[in-house]
C-alpha cells in the first residue's frame, strides 16, 4: 500500500496533524459541498473547513471500493479516473453529513 491510502499522522499537503482544519491552499483539503477538491473549486459558496481526518479523500474510497491501480515502486494508488467516471455516471455521491462518497447503491440500502 502506498501512503495515500495509509492513515497519516499529518496531512500531506498542509501537514496539520488530524483534528486540526487543512490550511486554505491545502490541496488535499475537500470542498465540503461538493466533495471535490477545495482548492481548485470555483463555486461561489462556503467550501466549508475540512478537519484533517488522517485518511486522503477519495483515496480512502478508492481503497474501500477496491479501485485501485498499481504502480510499480510505489504499490496500489487509487484509480482517479475510475472515481471521476463514477462521479459522472452518478455510480458514487458526496455525502455531505458524513464528508465522504459513498456509492448510490449503499445509499439507498440504507435508507
Ligand atoms: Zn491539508
Ligand atoms: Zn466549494
Amino acid at each position: 500500500m502506498s501512503d495515500e491510502l495509509e492513515q497519516a499522522d499529518a496531512c500531506w499537503d498542509c501537514e496539520v496533524t488530524i483534528g486540526q482544519p487543512c490550511l486554505d491552499d491545502c490541496d488535499v483539503a475537500p470542498c465540503l459541498v461538493t466533495g471535490l477538491q477545495r482548492f481548485s473549486c470555483m463555486e461561489d459558496h462556503d467550501h466549508g473547513q475540512y478537519v484533517f481526518t488522517g485518511w486522503r479523500p477519495m483515496a480512502r474510497e478508492c481503497r474501500e471500493f477496491g479501485w485501485l491501480i498499481d504502480v510499480p515502486t510505489v504499490g496500489p494508488m487509487g484509480d482517479y479516473n475510475r472515481f471521476g467516471l463514477a462521479i459522472v455516471r452518478g455510480e458514487v455521491q458526496w455525502d455531505r453529513a458524513a464528508q465522504r462518497w459513498v456509492k448510490e447503491a449503499t445509499k439507498r440500502g440504507m435508507l
